[in-house]
């Protein structure tokens, strides 16, 4: 088995898709359609996001089992600390340890819908730092990413303490960090410098979302505090078309991902939404693998 860390040691970029707990059985065959196509790429590993408030907490493990299943490859399960107390999230890790997830993106997870201050759960745990600290303990084997975030997260006091707080994930044990998305490669390439100033040495892997509609990308931009560059807007916005929404988003994504490979990325994270089209379109034709 290849370790979290040792996937970004190889040459080359190495590639990982980020899939959802789709909401029926018609969402998970069509998943498993789609991360078949997107096997061409030869990703590294897939990951699965972990429902707010753990709602779907059954699906993310089956999802990842199907894709280990069907791929062979390593899998990584998100989970957060919403609503849990550290004896549920030992419960999880152990359940998923035992249908074979490799690797755990390990978050503090957002405020429940509806209200805007995280509340810690009795007996559980308040940051990501101590989640990452709980794996460590107990489930060593299994790898650790971490979140980053190139625009500061949305709570956080200011860009420094942000990263402060970064580097706490990763002195705990984390072996690699995952950005939120952006759309602006020189927020990325800013926060990637800064790391390495306050000494974080673990690879910093970029998270690329290909927007394809207007609507989405106002959604997205709001919802992850992503900034989205006026030209990505106007050009998206010039026709109601829904085909040319899509070439516009998946152009932006494919010249972002071709610029991070000349700034030497050890890989690159892709926010999929259980598709593949956006994907198998950004990448064709890139050399990617290094395989
Ligand atoms: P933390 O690292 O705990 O940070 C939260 C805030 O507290 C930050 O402002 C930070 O600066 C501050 N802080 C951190 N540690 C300390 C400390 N020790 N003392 C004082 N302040 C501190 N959400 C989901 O619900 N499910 C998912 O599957 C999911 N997947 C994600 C994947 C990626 C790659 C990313 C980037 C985000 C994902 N999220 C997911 C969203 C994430 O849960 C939210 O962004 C959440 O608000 C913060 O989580 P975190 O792990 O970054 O928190």
């Amino acid at each position: 088995l290849m370790t979290l860390a040792s996937v970004y040691q190889s040459s080359g970029c190495a590639i990982s898709f980020e899939l959802f707990p789709p909401k029926n059985a018609e969402g998970v065959d069509l998943l498993c359609k789609n991360v078949e196509r997107l096997m061409q790429f030869s990703p590294k590993y897939f990951t699965c996001t972990y429902g707010a408030g753990g709602s779907s907490r059954g699906t993310t493990l089956e999802v990842l089992q199907k894709v280990k299943q069907i791929t062979n490859l390593p899998v990584a399960s998100h989970l957060t600390c919403v609503g849990s107390t550290v004896e549920e999230l030992e419960g999880y890790l152990a359940d998923a340890r035992e249908i074979g997830v490799d690797y755990i993106v390990a978050l503090r997870g957002d405020p429940p819908q509806g209200t805007t201050k995280f509340e810690v759960t009795e007996g559980g745990l308040k940051y990501a730092n101590e989640l990452v600290e709980l794996i460590r303990g107990k489930f060593d084997d299994l790898g650790i990413a971490v979140a980053g975030y190139p625009e500061t997260h949305q709570e956080a006091v200011d860009f420094q303490t942000d990263l402060v707080n970064l580097k706490r994930k990763v002195d705990a044990g984390a072996d690699i960090v995952i950005t939120q998305l952006f759309y602006h490669n020189d927020d990325f390439y800013r926060f990637r410098d800064a790391c390495q100033a306050i000494g974080i040495e673990v690879p910093i892997v970029p998270g690329i979302l290909p927007v394809t509609n207007f609507k989405q990308a106002k959604r997205i931009a709001s919802m992850c505090k992503a900034s989205i560059p006026a030209e990505l807007e106007s050009a998206m916005s010039e026709k109601e078309d829904a085909a040319h929404q899509f070439r516009v988003g998946v152009d932006h994504a494919r010249q972002q991902t071709i610029d991070l490979l000349k700034h030497g990325v050890p890989g690159i994270h892709y926010y999929v939404l259980n598709k593949s089209e956006a994907a198998a379109e950004l990448l064709d034709g890139l050399q990617l693998a290094g395989v």
